[in-house]
This record gives C-alpha cells, sequence and structure tokens, in this order.
C-alpha cells in the first residue's frame, strides 16, 4: 500500500532537498518519488542527503507538468505554508494521512509539495483534492522542503500501520444481556448453596457483584470459564456435602 504513495515535488531548486526528501521518504517506507519541472538535477549534494536511500533517486520519475505527475491518483493532497484566499477543503497532516493511507489501499494517491522560494500556484493547488496546512508556528511557519515531506510520510506511516493493526484484529466476542442474567442466577444459586449468601438476608452482594463483573467486562469465553467453575463448584462441592 505504501507503493502506492507517490511523493510530488513541483519545481525544486535545491538538489540538497531533493536528497533529503528521499531519506525522509525511505524511513518512513515511501519509495515513489516524482519530480515536476525540477530546476535542477540531482547531484552529488542530493546523494550525499539521501544516504541510504539514494535508490529513490535512482527509481524517480521525472515529468514535465502536474498533470502528468497525479493522472492515475484518485486521491491528491497539495501542501501549503500559508492558507490561501481560494476557499478549499483543508485538513491537517493526521487526517490527510488516514485519507492517504485509505485510499492507497486500492489506487496511486499523492501528496503534493511545492517549490522553496514561491510554494505551488493556485492553478496547481486546484488540482488537487485537498491542502494540507501543517500548523506551525504562525510567525514562521514556512518550513523547509524536506522536514514538511518528513512530517507527513510520518503521519502516513501512522495512519498505515494503525489501519494494518485494525485489520488484523479480531473482534472479540461479548456475552449478550440474558447471558449476563443466566450467569448471575447461576452464581447467586452457587452462592447460596455453599451458604456465602444467606436466602432470607441477601444484603448488597449480588449488586456488588454486579457492578465488579460490569467494570471487568467480561468477554464470552471469559464467562463460560466462569460458569465452568460455578458447575464444579456445585458438583463437587456442595452437592457432594449435601450427600455425606
Ligand atoms: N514560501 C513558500 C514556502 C515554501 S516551503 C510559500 O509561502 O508557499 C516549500 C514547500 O514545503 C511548500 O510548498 C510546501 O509544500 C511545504 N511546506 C512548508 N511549510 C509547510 C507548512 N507549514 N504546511 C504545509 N506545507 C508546508
Amino acid at each position: 500500500m505504501l507503493s502506492n504513495i507517490r511523493v510530488v515535488l513541483v519545481g525544486t531548486t535545491h538538489p540538497g532537498n531533493i536528497g533529503s526528501v528521499a531519506r525522509a521518504m525511505k524511513t518512513m517506507g515511501l519509495s515513489s518519488l516524482y519530480l515536476v519541472d525540477p530546476q535542477v538535477e540531482p547531484d552529488g549534494q542530493s546523494i550525499a542527503l539521501a544516504a541510504g536511500a539514494s535508490d529513490i533517486l535512482k527509481s524517480l520519475v521525472k515529468v514535465d507538468t502536474l498533470d502528468q505527475a497525479i493522472h492515475d491518483c484518485d486521491l491528491v493532497i497539495a501542501t501549503s505554508a500559508r492558507s490561501r484566499t481560494l476557499e478549499w477543503p483543508v485538513v491537517e497532516p493526521r487526517e490527510a494521512a488516514e485519507k492517504l493511507a485509505l485510499q492507497s489501499q486500492s489506487s496511486p494517491v499523492a501528496m503534493v509539495f511545492g517549490r522553496e522560494r514561491n510554494g505551488l500556484s493556485n492553478e496547481e493547488l486546484q488540482k488537487c483534492n485537498y491542502h494540507l496546512l501543517i500548523p506551525a508556528n504562525p510567525e514562521y511557519s514556512s518550513l523547509n522542503l524536506a522536514q514538511a515531506v518528513q512530517i507527513v510520510c510520518y503521519e502516513t506511516r501512522m495512519a498505515h500501520l494503525s489501519q494494518l493493526q485494525q485489520a488484523q484484529q479480531t473482534p472479540v466476542a461479548y456475552p449478550c444481556a440474558e447471558d449476563h442474567e443466566r450467569f448471575y442466577e447461576h452464581l447467586q444459586r452457587t452462592l447460596q448453596k455453599t451458604g456465602f449468601i444467606i436466602k432470607n438476608h441477601p444484603g448488597q452482594v449480588m449488586q456488588k457483584l454486579r457492578r465488579l463483573f460490569a467494570k471487568a467486562q467480561i468477554e464470552t469465553q471469559e464467562l463460560n470459564i466462569l460458569r465452568g467453575i460455578l458447575t464444579s463448584i456445585e458438583k463437587n462441592v456442595v452437592d457432594k456435602d449435601s450427600k455425606e
């Protein structure tokens, strides 16, 4: 799924940033990098800053227009350091990451980053489904390009991992109200037989036990174990005693 998530850099002017972006991506498990109309070629500085992620530089895709980079993507999120005058659905990194991780399960998706000097044009922003604004210090909200990429990639990884975990979880079975009532009846019967509860003076024991089990939120399997314990007490302790 992470391979379906594309990082698109538009008009990048600093080769070091391209390398740092590659590193930011690889550390978060992303690998698909597109450069739209780059103003520089990846060079030795890019390779140095990419460190162990230079394979991403080797496999990057260069295109002339944003349209070419996103043509097959079902979800495109543009990033912007400042809120623009144009009204557009705005998301923060966490929400954007959840959308990207979810949609990438079935199709390619893209996060788009702008030029170091002046970001993305209004025309480019309008090609995207959402605008992502990292809620940074309002007095100085413009992050370095690769650091902005790092934040969005990190959130995307977190969202991806939590969606994987949720998919792997088998839902826990809880007993229905009727099963609870049968258990409490069984418990009361047994405790009366053992003499812990005196039939005519039951006190508040059962209410307190109900509260205890309510707090424990017992699962069906656990309830069955408790029923089994009660049955074994009835059979082996109470019934035997009454026979003797
Ligand atoms: N001076 C530019 C900022 C460019 S920073 C401007 O005002 O638009 C380069 C890129 O890093 C931005 O285009 C955006 O993709 C990303 N970026 C930097 N800070 C960001 C922030 N606070 N929220 C979202 N993206 C940000």
